[in-house]
């Protein structure tokens, strides 16, 4: 890692009810030492039924520990059955969300195209996007699998400016490594993350592209994740199993300290 400050972030899926919810939140502060939130951002994304709930936990503790949405729509109001929009979200105080996961690209259609809609439309609302990119095993032993994330990162970021950009987040997610127990090693993630940085610098300069955070993501844990954030262009993690755990995701965060 360089200047940039890490982020580690809590993806928890679908799981939790909202009291349970509150309880892994309140783990979390309870385990939160005072100095971390200087040194690393920290953020969870529970369902959206939870946001309220787990925001109202971090408001007012020493950890800053911000809160960020799995899923958006990218159109303001209307009638759009069981979406939530980035208001909704501004209100709660989300200030992250996910978008592009690769879960979301397979079971629910999403496409290069929406995700660079919730793209503008976070970014229009002051919320930073965590764009989720990340190749199939096909394509990984295909070897195209830089072209491949490089195209996605182009994509989710088309007709973006460069300020405007400067906040977001890309998220490298290798499918073969999400939930398998099989990590991509120090070495395989910092090729991507490298390439991701640059596709930033080609589209946004230098100096913007060397302020933004690419995470890793993909099976992290406690035990991988010292390696992994000590890589160059490796700048926090996007974690699903193990932040579901307040001990296992609070030894990450101490990892990228
Ligand atoms: C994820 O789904 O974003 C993820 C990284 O999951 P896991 O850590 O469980 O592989």
């Amino acid at each position: 890692m360089t200047n940039r400050k890490p982020l580690i972030a809590g993806n928890w899926k679908m799981n939790n009810t909202v009291s349970e919810a509150v309880v892994l939140a309140q783990e979390i502060s309870n385990g939160f030492e005072k100095d971390w939130a200087e040194l690393v951002d920290v953020c969870v994304c529970p369902p959206s039924v939870d946001l309220k709930a787990v925001r109202g936990v971090f408001l007012f503790d020493h950890t800053k520990v911000a809160v960020g949405a799995q899923n958006v729509y990218f159109e303001p109001k209307g009638a759009f059955t069981g979406e939530i929009s980035v208001d909704m979200l501004v209100e709660i105080g989300c200030e992250y969300c996910i978008i592009g996961h690769s879960e979301r690209r397979e079971l629910f259609g999403e496409t290069n195209e929406g995700v660079n809609l919730k793209a503008k439309a976070l970014i229009a609302g002051h919320v930073k996007p965590i764009v989720c990119v990340g190749e199939s095993l096909a394509v990984r032993d295909e070897g195209t699998y830089l072209d491949f994330v490089r195209a996605q990162v182009r994509a989710a970021f088309a007709g973006i400016g460069a300020a405007e950009a400067a906040d977001a987040v890309v998220a490298y997610e290798p499918i073969w490594a999400i939930g398998t127990g099989r990590t991509a090693t120090p070495e395989q993630a910092e090729e991507v993350c490298a390439a991701i940085r640059a596709t930033l610098a080609e589209l946004f300069g230098e100096e913007v592209a060397e302020g933004m955070r690419v995470l890793y993501g993909g099976s992290m844990n406690e035990g991988n994740a010292a390696l992994l954030l000590a890589m160059p262009d490796i700048d926090g993690g996007l974690i699903g199993g193990a932040s579901l755990k307040a001990v296992s995701f609070l030894d990450i965060v101490k990892a990228a300290l």
